[in-house]
């Protein structure tokens, strides 16, 4: 068993069972549920909203190469300069280059689960680079010392009682805090980090083909002053975030909003088209915008899978999962977690390592029936199971035991064979495979079928 599924099941078992934890999830998602229910319902056709939403993004995908260049093009006759990271080190190479280069030692950053994936706070303090998160979430799990526990709402598994202790425990706040004091508390403590960081540092809802545009959406407004004050602007982005045109932003925004956080629309919606231009009263001076592969190009290449690039990062299949709303998102040990984290975290960290991620799925279906963008999530979890059988991750006695349970369960003869003492004492490794909390029925001494004959 790999190290990184024994941790898995040792905190899986914890968290489900950590009553405290359950409570704020089932508080924290209820909340979501309701809003994201009134949300949908404003579409008087949501299915093809999402076939459109999916058709844009197939498309997309389909001329990404065409789709990226033109992004590129577009966006660097603008002022703008682009890179292009093929990974991680590369990616923070040349966001450490352009920290050096003009000696800049302060960074606002808006919530960005890109930068997530390649530790860039991390990084930027190995060259004693302050970079401060500034959506509320982020702000909190920083202050923690955690990473963000969703990919949407980073402090879902926080209650308000705790995070007022937090601050208290910081910042010496007066202790229970309501919600409104503390955020008016970090808003006067953020305003003086944008008017006098060097670097603003975001990501990318998505990136517009057409005009070579940076499509942001959020709803406190912080994206939108990490652009606007410090000199430079980086942009850190996936290359799947593309898409081709202004004009599918009208569908994109709200379809995200929607399933996002239950929106009609977020606050705020930026499309920044390059650094500030002569005449212009604010903006960065330089906008570098780094294109980030980091294996991405492998999921491309990649006939069964290739679909999951479609993906809009809006989290509801998080939501909709029975086993993240049991397991949570920290179990996961991974930047994305939750059904779409199970599909790609293994082509980012390794098969493996994270092939069981696929397999702690009930293969309910939900997840694909929430996506936005119409991605097979359950059927591609499948597809990771089926690869780690093939490449011979599932182990020695799951291989061996999968042979004998093909071989016996193929021929109800040979399921007749046995009486039900033997099969109950088979049964058994189940019970240990299933965990503690499992219990397998007792099986009858004699099959149904025996029992119509001899009874007729
Ligand atoms: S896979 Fe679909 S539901 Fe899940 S985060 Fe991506 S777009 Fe949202």
């Amino acid at each position: 068993m790999s190290e990184q599924k024994e941790l898995f099941l040792k905190e899986s078992e914890k968290i489900a069972f950590d009553l405290k934890h359950r409570a704020t999830i089932k508080f924290n998602m209820s909340k979501y549920d309701a809003a994201v229910d009134r949300a949908v319902k404003r579409y008087s056709n949501l299915d093809l909203a999402k076939a459109r939403a999916s058709y844009i993004k197939t498309l997309a995908i389909t001329n990404l190469h065409d789709n990226l260049l033109q992004f590129e093009k577009n966006i660097t006759a603008n002022g703008a300069s682009v890179v292009w990271a093929e990974n991680t080190d590369q990616a923070i190479e040349a966001v450490k280059k352009i920290m050096i280069e003009n000696n800049s030692k302060t960074v606002v950053k808006s919530k960005s689960m890109t930068t997530e994936e390649i530790d860039l706070n991390d990084h930027l303090a190995e060259i004693g680079v302050e970079s401060l998160e500034t959506d509320l979430g982020e702000y909190i799990v920083q202050l923690a010392g955690e990473k963000p526990y969703h990919i949407v709402t980073p402090c879902m598994h926080k209650s308000r009682q705790d995070i007022s202790r937090l601050f208290t425990e910081k910042f010496n706040t007066p202790e229970d805090s309501a919600p409104e004091y503390l955020t008016a508390w970090v808003r006067e403590k953020l305003r003086a980090k944008f008017t006098t960081a060097d670097v603003g540092i975001t990501g990318a809802n998505f990136l517009v083909a057409d005009v070579g545009g940076i499509a942001l959406t959020e709803n406190e407004g912080n994206a939108l002053m990490s652009v606007s004050f410090p000199r430079i602007h980086i942009v850190i982005a996936g290359i799947e975030k593309i898409i081709p045109r202004m004009q599918d932003l009208g569908l994109m925004w709200p379809i995200l909003a929607a399933h996002g956080t239950g929106q009609q629309i977020s606050v705020y919606n930026t499309l920044i088209t390059g650094p500030k231009k002569e005449g212009e009263s604010d903006g960065p001076e330089k906008m570098i915008v780094i294109l980030l592969d980091n294996k991405r190009s492998e999921l491309y290449a990649n006939d069964d899978q290739f679909e999951v690039l479609k993906c809009i990062r809006c989290g509801a299949c998080l939501n909709a999962c029975p086993i993240y709303r049991n397991v949570g998102g920290y179990t996961y040990d991974a930047t994305y977690s939750g059904p779409i984290g199970s599909v790609i975290t293994p082509f980012f960290k390794g098969l493996k390592e994270y092939n069981h991620l696929s397999s702690a799925c009930s293969v309910c279906g939900k997840c694909t029936e929430v996506c936005p963008v119409k991605i097979p999530l359950h059927h591609m979890l499948l597809i990771n199971r089926r690869d780690a059988v093939r490449a011979g991750y599932g182990g020695f006695t799951w291989n061996k035991g999968m042979k004998a349970f093909e071989y016996a369960f193929s021929k109800r003869s040979r399921l007749d064979l046995m009486g039900g003492k033997t099969k109950n004492t088979f049964a058994l490794f189940g019970t240990k495979a299933l965990g503690e909390q499992k219990q397998i029925p007792k099986l009858a001494d004699q099959s149904f079928s025996k029992q119509w004959t001899s009874n007729k």
